[in-house]
């Protein structure tokens, strides 16, 4: 298929691969385990989350800073805003400065009863996303990435009052949005060419999430307004207590995903890993981002056709 993306094709995939900060020792063990193998994939970066009101600040500091100090991942910190003043917002980004962040993941984040709860703007924070964008830029100059909704926001009232969300945190300074999950591609080539439209022109990044557990992406996915597509639901419901079988599928579906997305020109893809590596690296060895070697075979495949 030919589109408006194809134009900005490259033939360097270019991936950045999403950790949560462990809990336990055990969790922070599999965690480093997951990077080293990720790493051979030679991610643009990769990045922490960060708990909505500073629920994660120390593990997602100490994860960042370790990450920076072990390894050659080039690596940022996400950031939410909610429920904090901004000079306890800007204190922490001051710490994350000190431990060598450079790149920031700026987010609103939920309200105070987590996602899909009403959220409240802290009376001496930073306002939402779009605000927080602002001050990270008069902080530093820092590489800064947001969030995009290809299904919309649950609380947008409409996609293009989301897409205005959006070119505020272009115009204040974001050079980068990665996505929330999505199964349906044309959903997202929707959204991008509805983006481009509004003149935002930065990388709009897929956020691609291999399928772990149906039953828990489904609750999730209920909550921050993603579409569980009844074809996903079908395959998977019924193995969904069957790993080797879930997995195998999981991996099948996951790489025609971003097969079709990178004949249709995308050429960055953002892995929500959920601190595994065995799913992704199955995807990314099956799209032939190893070497990259595929990439240009399944570009000239899709121009073909
Ligand atoms: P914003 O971009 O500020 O707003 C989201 C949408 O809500 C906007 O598009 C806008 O239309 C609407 N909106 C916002 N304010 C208003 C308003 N005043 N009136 C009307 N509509 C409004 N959460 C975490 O807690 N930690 C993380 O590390 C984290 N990482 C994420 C990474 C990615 C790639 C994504 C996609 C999401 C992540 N989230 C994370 C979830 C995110 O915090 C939630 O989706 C949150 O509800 C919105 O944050 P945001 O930065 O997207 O908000």
């Amino acid at each position: 298929m030919t589109t408006a993306l194809s134009k900005s094709a490259s033939p360097e995939i270019k991936l950045s691969f999403e950790f949560f900060p462990p809990k336990t020792p055990e969790a922070e063990t599999l965690l480093f385990e997951t990077a080293a193998k990720l790493g051979r994939y030679a991610p643009g970066f990769v990045s922490v989350t960060y708990g909505a009101g500073g629920s994660t600040k120390a593990p997602t500091l100490n994860t960042v800073a370790r990450l920076i100090r072990e390894t050659p991942l080039s690596t940022a910190a996400h950031l939410t805003c909610v429920d904090a003043t901004k000079e306890e917002v800007n204190s922490v980004i001051e710490e994350f400065r000190s431990v060598g962040v450079r790149h920031f993941v700026a987010l609103r984040g939920d309200g105070a009863g987590g996602v899909g709860s009403a959220y409240q703007p802290h009376p001496g924070g930073y306002e939402n996303a779009a605000d927080l964008v602002s001050g990270l830029r008069s902080i530093d100059d820092f590489e800064i990435s947001v969030s995009a909704y290809p299904e919309k926001h649950p609380e947008s009232p409409d996609v293009p009052a989301d897409i205005d969300m959006l070119k505020r945190k272009v115009d204040n300074g974001a050079t980068r949005a990665l996505t929330q999950f999505f199964f349906d591609n044309d959903d997202f080539e929707r959204y991008l060419e509805r983006v481009r439209a509004r003149g935002i022109n930065i990388p709009i990044v897929p956020g691609i999430l291999p399928v772990h557990n149906l039953a828990q992406v489904q609750k999730f996915a209920s909550l921050c307004g993603a579409g569980v597509p009844k074809w996903l639901a079908e395959r998977l419901g019924p193995i969904d207590d069957k790993p080797e079988e879930r997995a195998a599928a999981a991996i099948e579906i996951a790489t025609k995903q971003v097969t079709d997305l990178i004949r249709r020109g995308i050429d960055e893809l953002h892995f929500y890993t959920m601190n595994r590596a065995p799913l992704v690296s199955a995807v990314c060895d099956l799209a032939g981002f190893a070497k990259n070697e595929r990439v240009e075979a399944v570009r000239s495949a899709g121009a073909a056709a």
